[in-house]
């Protein structure tokens, strides 16, 4: 049997980051960056205020209270170059530019709020209030480097220096397909031998959770000719392609039946429970990479967090690697089966890790009720309560 880490580094030798292109911001949530990003000019543009309140000079008020006479309204937005002589002051909004003649601003809860004569309570020092141009951002100044993920606060940036549209790397668009003839649509009803189709929707979910863009094909039945054209329907839009079901060593096994004689998609076991059949390789005159998953829940799902996910790093231009583990303790005495890495569903909590009830590869409910995978090594077979083990957590 091949080991889990061998059949990540094929995978991830196949796999290639996707070229960059260029795309508006709306489209760039999710992305990867691709270029450094500058800004052109100086943030904040221009000295302006931090609060509501009176641009003044600072030595007018510093023997507070005084009364002064109100001179004019500067808003924020405000494109008049403006002036103000000395025991004077201007009424200043936030955000608004800092006259030329002030260099302090005092907040409006220091004054009577007086709009022709105002009277200041309290003394302000030089600056005080300021937001000064160049403070956050310098001209010319790198604000975001390639290869950041881009989120709601790297996406403020962006618009923040002007930016329109960025290079990225786009998120990879990936095709689900589930196959198995006794699955029917979740909100039907079902018939003897059925079961509600699952699969498609967990790993649409975790496509997308992973910063995939997700085409959910549904479920074809077990006709390899079949599969066959619902594959080539989707592989136009696909920079990857997984589907669950029809891998193992039984008989109707459409995936395995249409794709192994194409010759470029590898079926084989690896030594891991659950997931043991996996199948992995390209497909169409583009190459597009294939997931071929087992069609157990919780075999799809571990094997979607083993090789899905890194593979989509991969694509999406980050780092390459394994899932992250952390180290925890137990709870419980384990089992494992020989020859085979497996992965526990479990609760982590701080530093312990609890196995839930229920460990079968076909028990959905117990891997919704898990945040965690506890790794147990190929050659160990048993772990008492309270042996430190590796953790992925999910
Ligand atoms: P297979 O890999 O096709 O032999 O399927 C293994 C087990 O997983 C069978 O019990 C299937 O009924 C179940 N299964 C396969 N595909 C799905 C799916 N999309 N949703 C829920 N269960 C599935
Ligand atoms: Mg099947």
């Amino acid at each position: 049997m091949k080991s889990v880490d061998r059949h990540l580094t094929d995978i991830l030798a196949t796999v290639q980051p996707l070229a960059p292109l260029e795309v508006d911001l709306e489209r760039a949530h999710g992305t990867v960056l691709a270029e450094d990003v500058a800004s052109p000019v100086a943030l904040p543009p221009f000295d302006n205020s931090a609060m509501d309140g009176y641009a003044v000079r600072a030595a007018d008020v510093a023997g507070a209270p005084v009364v002064l006479p109100v001179i004019e309204d500067v808003a924020a937005g405000d494109s008049e170059l403006r002036a103000m002589g000395p025991g004077m002051v201007t009424r200043i909004m936030t955000g608004a530019p800092v006259p030329a003649g002030a260099d302090a601003v005092v907040p409006v809860e220091w004054t009577d709020g007086g709009t022709v004569r105002v009277t200041v309570h309290r003394p302000a020092p030089a600056g005080n209030a300021i937001r000064r141009a160049g403070e956050d951002v310098h001209a010319g100044e790198i604000v975001l480097r390639e290869g950041s993920v881009i989120g709601p606060a790297q996406l403020g940036i962006l618009a923040g220096v002007g930016r329109r549209r960025v290079l990225v790397r786009p998120r990879p668009r990936v095709v689900v397909i589930s196959t198995g003839a006794e699955l029917a649509e979740p909100g039907t009803s079902l018939g003897h031998g059925q079961i509600w189709e699952s699969n498609s929707f967990m790993l649409a979910a975790a496509v997308q959770e992973a910063g995939g863009e997700v085409f959910r094909a549904g479920a074809v039945t077990d006709d390899p000719q079949r599969f066959l054209s619902a594959l080539e329907a989707q592989l136009v839009r696909a920079d990857a392609v997984i589907t669950s079901g029809g891998v193992s060593m039984g008989a109707y096994e459409p995936v395995k039946e249409a794709l192994a004689p194409l010759g470029k998609v590898v079926f084989e076991k690896v030594a891991m429970q659950p997931g043991m059949p996996q199948g992995f390789g390209v497909v169409g005159d583009d190459d597009v990479p294939i997931f071929t998953l087992p069609g157990n829940p919780v075999s799809s799902f571990v094997s979607f967090v083993l090789f899905v996910e890194p593979a989509l790093r991969k694509m999406r231009g980050l780092p390459e690697g394994p899932p992250r583990t952390v180290r925890a303790t137990t709870t419980a005495y384990l089992r494992s089966p020989a020859g085979k890495r497996s992965y526990l569903r479990a609760v982590l909590s701080g530093e312990t890790v609890a196995p839930v009830v229920g460990q079968g590869s076909h028990q959905l409910a117990a891997l919704a009720s898990a945040n965690a995978l506890v790794v147990v090594p190929e050659e160990v077979t048993e772990l008492p309560e309270g042996a430190e083990v590796e953790v992925i957590p999910l």
